[in-house]
C-alpha cells in the first residue's frame, strides 16, 4: 500500500487500519504519528484538556482478569471515601481551575443511586465543573437519576469487541450486555467515553482494528487507549505488559479514524515510559487526567502495578504535569472540554 496516500484518505477500511498498526519502519511510524498530530490539531486545536480524577472507592464486585481491584484480590487494603471527602476534593480541584471532575470507583454498590446523586448535585451546586462518572455497569434507572442530578459524561470501556476475548477477560460477562449499557447511556444524553487496553493476552492486531472500528460505530466522544500492565495477585500477574509502540500506533490510528474525539494520554502509558504523557500527546491525544485522589487512598487504587505518581502529593504531581505539558509547547485549556460533537455545549 502507498502510505502517503493512505494517510490522506478520509475513511479507512479494516485492512488499511491493520496495515497502519503493523507498520515497522521508524520513518513510516513517524509519518503516521505526524499525521495523527496534524488531525488532532485540525479537529481539536492545540489545547490540552484536564480531567481531575477522584478514585473514591477501590471496592469492586467484578472479576476482570487483569485488574488489581477484582473482588478476589484479598491482598489490597480496601477503602471508601465519604460523600463529604469526595465533595471537598472536587471543590479543591475546581479551585485549581480544572473544569472536569471524574468520579471513579470499582463497581461498588455501597454507593447507591441516592448517594451518588447527592454527590453529583452537591458538586454541581458548589462548583462550575462538568462531571464524568466511571462507576462500571450500573442499573439503567441509576444512569437516568445521575443524569438528572447533573452528570455530563459516563466512561465505560468496551475493553475488547471480540466476544470470546471479552468473556475470557471478564469471567463470562457478556460483551452484548456491555455494549447495551453504552448504547443506553448515549440514548439518555450522556457524552460517552469508551476505549480499549492494548496488549492483553491473546489479543491480535485484527482485534485492535475491530476495537477502533467499534469506537467509531458507537460514535464515542472520548476514546481511551492504554497499554495493559499486569497487576500482582491477578490471573495475569505474570503476563507481558503491552507494547508502548503499539499503544502509540493504536492511539494515532484512532485519531485518524475518529477525528473529532477526545483522546487521553493515559497514566498507564506514562507508567511504562518515562515520557509516556508527552509521547501520547504528540500522536493524537488532547486530554490528560491528573489524579487528585488524596492520601492514603491513592496508594491503594492499584489497578496495575507500579502506577506512576501514587506516592506523590496530588497538587505537586499536578504542578509537575502542567510543566511537562508546557515543555512540549502545548497550552492547558481552562474550559470544560465538552464533546466536539455536541454543538449545544460550550467548550
Ligand atoms: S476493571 Fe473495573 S470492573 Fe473490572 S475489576 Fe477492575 S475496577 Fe472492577
Amino acid at each position: 500500500m502507498d502510505l502517503d496516500k493512505l494517510l490522506n484518505k478520509t475513511e479507512l477500511s479494516k485492512e488499511e487500519i491493520v496495515y497502519l498498526l503493523e507498520l515497522e519502519k521508524k520513518e513510516d511510524i513517524q509519518k503516521l504519528f505526524n499525521k495523527a498530530d496534524e488531525i488532532r490539531s485540525k479537529h481539536c486545536g492545540d489545547e490540552v484538556h484536564l480531567r481531575g480524577v477522584i478514585e473514591f472507592s477501590n471496592y469492586c464486585s467484578q472479576h476482570c482478569m487483569y485488574c488489581g481491584l477484582r473482588e478476589e484480590n484479598f491482598s489490597i487494603k480496601r477503602y471508601r471515601m465519604t460523600a463529604e471527602e469526595i465533595i471537598e476534593t472536587a471543590k479543591h480541584i475546581s479551585n485549581l481551575g480544572i473544569k472536569t471532575i471524574v468520579l471513579q470507583s470499582g463497581q461498588d454498590g455501597y454507593y447507591d443511586t441516592d448517594m451518588i446523586s447527592f454527590i453529583i448535585y452537591s458538586i454541581k451546586q458548589s462548583t462550575d465543573v462538568a462531571i464524568s462518572l466511571s462507576l462500571g455497569e450500573r442499573g439503567f434507572d441509576e444512569y437516568k437519576a445521575w443524569k438528572i442530578a447533573g452528570a455530563d459524561r459516563y466512561l465505560l470501556k468496551q475493553e475488547s469487541t471480540n466476544p470470546k476475548l471479552y468473556s475470557i477477560y471478564h469471567c463470562s460477562q457478556s460483551l452484548f450486555e456491555r455494549l447495551n449499557h453504552i448504547k443506553y447511556l448515549k440514548s439518555i444524553g450522556f457524552q460517552i467515553g469508551s476505549g480499549n487496553i492494548i496488549g492483553l493476552p491473546l489479543q491480535t492486531i485484527n482485534d485492535i482494528a475491530d476495537d477502533i472500528i467499534s469506537l467509531k460505530e458507537f460514535d464515542v466522544d472520548m476514546a481511551a487507549i492504554g497499554p495493559f500492565i499486569p497487576s500482582d495477585f491477578t490471573p495475569y500477574q505474570n503476563k507481558k505488559p503491552g507494547s508502548v509502540e503499539l499503544t502509540l500506533k493504536s492511539m494515532a490510528v484512532t485519531r485518524l479514524v475518529l477525528k473529532n474525539v477526545h483522546i487521553p494520554s493515559t497514566t498507564a502509558l506514562d507508567t511504562l515510559d518515562e515520557f509516556g504523557r508527552e509521547k501520547g500527546l504528540s500522536v493524537g491525544a488532547n486530554v490528560v487526567m491528573p489524579n487528585f485522589t488524596p492520601h492514603p487512598y491513592r496508594e491503594q487504587y492499584i489497578i496495575y502495578k507500579n502506577k506512576r505518581g501514587v506516592k506523590d502529593n496530588p497538587d505537586a504531581a499536578y504542578n509537575k504535569l502542567q510543566a511537562r505539558i508546557q515543555t512540549i509547547g502545548r497550552k492547558l485549556s481552562n474550559t470544560k472540554g465538552h464533546s466536539y460533537k455536541n454543538s449545544l455545549t460550550t467548550h
